[in-house]
């Protein structure tokens, strides 16, 4: 196993380093650390500017616009995009549907649906969650009934990030109710102006509009929006949450939040000295520090396996454990370190605001941040799920 980067990748590397200083828009620079959310147009722009670029998609296969990227490459991108503290490019068009059309799609559904997923012209959303089908997402109940070339489907899907700005959502419903729960599902894709749709907000810990209930009454959706065979959408599924996993591990994005923490700690002070200073808090980080770099030895190792051909394994559910739970340290270890400055937040402190916040820049997110990085534990199958998926493919208990 060779985990050192070539020279071929140090060029890549300033290329990227170079292309995103070059293009990443002004206006999005820092408008987190200030305050500010990022709007749906925010989003798009950078998504946009990587399609053009041909950089959007960096797992997909050349023929379907990837980049043709090997596993360091993408690694290194992804790097590249947390020091420059980029925004995200949004996993469910590019990162789950993207490759459960391009691997069970029909020519029509790849035709039709990619290039739009590629220049962001499609915003998507996940529409799996049920109130009553979380972690046992089979038991799902909302169906699809068919009727001539169409579904009718009648339901409510909840959780469903950013559904307030889709204009697509891709979909489990139950074609078979007779049918063993596994067997009897259909992956569907919905577009979301379809009359019967209705997405109603739920507002998080933090004040914000991330998550959504989406209601379906008598939703017609055509037979051709079915992916792979219908009663086969269990496979679809899975496929898709391997994806998912993978990509919340977030190494890079950590790294650079553990050297804001560093910064800010070097900042405040603890009675006449930095906080830095102080062995308890040093200590914290720099245990934070080590599992982090295990966390990312462990994703190189990964990345050395599929460089070599074999196929990735149940180190998805361990990267997403260990990643989630950095991600929440680090998120705690800043709100410790800001103190009472975390406390006054609300709402409308901003750039654009007349008032100047209480406390430094640094510590307006740092309450909103901890809260909302909650959901990662809980999210792309909760961390005690993955657990059991460890216990059962690694350690065969
Ligand atoms: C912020 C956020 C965004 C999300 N976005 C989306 C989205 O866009 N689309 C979408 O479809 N879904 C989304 N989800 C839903 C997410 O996938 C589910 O919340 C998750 O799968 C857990 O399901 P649940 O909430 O129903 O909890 P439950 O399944 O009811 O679990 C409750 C608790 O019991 C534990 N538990 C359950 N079964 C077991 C077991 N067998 N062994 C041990 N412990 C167990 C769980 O780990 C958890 O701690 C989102 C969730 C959040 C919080």
């Amino acid at each position: 196993m060779d985990l050192s980067f070539s020279p071929e990748d140090a060029a890549f590397r300033e290329e990227v380093r170079c292309f995103i200083a070059e293009n990443y828009p002004e206006p999005l620079k820092g408008k987190l650390d200030e305050g500010d959310e990022w709007s749906k147009e925010d989003y798009l722009s950078w998504h946009r500017i990587l399609g053009k670029k041909g950089w959007v998609a960096p797992a997909w296969p050349t023929e379907y616009g990837g980049p043709g990227w090997s596993a360091t490459q993408r690694f290194i991108f992804s790097e590249e995009l947390a020091r420059a503290d980029t925004i995200p490019i949004l996993p469910f068009g590019i990162s789950m549907v993207g490759p459960v059309i391009y691997t069970f799609g029909t020519p029509e559904q790849k035709a039709r649906f990619l290039p739009r997923i590629l220049s962001g012209e499609d915003w998507w959303c996940q529409g799996y969650s049920e109130p009553g089908a979380g972690s046992d997402l089979a038991s799902l109940r909302t169906k699809a009934e068919r009727d001539g070339d169409h579904y009718v489907v009648n339901g409510q899907k909840t959780w469903t990030t950013l559904a307030q700005h889709a204009d697509w959502g891709f979909f489990l419903v139950r074609t078979d109710p007779s049918a063993k729960p596994q067997e009897g599902i259909s992956f569907l894709l919905i577009d979301m102006k379809t009359p019967g749709i209705t997405v109603r907000p739920i507002i998080t810990l933090g004040g914000e509009h991330e998550v959504n209930e989406v209601w379906l009454e008598n939703v017609r959706v055509p037979v051709e929006n079915r992916v792979h065979e219908e009663n086969k959408g269990w496979t679809c599924a899975k496929f898709l949450l391997a994806h998912e996993r993978t990509g919340i591990a977030g190494v890079a994005r950590s790294k650079r939040g553990i050297e804001k923490l560093r910064a800010i700690a070097a900042t405040e002070l603890d009675g006449d000295r930095a906080l830095i200073e102080n062995p308890f808090f040093r200590r914290k980080i720099a245990e934070l520090e080590i599992d982090l770099a295990a966390l990312e030895f462990t994703e190189l190792r990964g990345l050395a396996a599929l460089a070599a051909g074999k196929p990735p394994g149940a180190e998805s559910s361990l990267l997403k454990i260990k990643g989630t739970e950095i991600q929440q340290r680090i998120t705690e270890l800043t709100l410790e370190a800001v103190g009472h400055y975390g406390a006054p937040w609300f709402r409308g402190f901003g750039m654009s605001d007349n008032e100047h916040a209480i406390g430094p820049d640094y510590a307006l997110r740092a309450a909103p941040t901890y809260f909302n990085m909650r959901k990662t534990s809980i999210y792309g199958g909760s961390n005690e799920i993955q657990r059991g998926i460890i216990a059962k493919m690694v350690l065969g208990l």
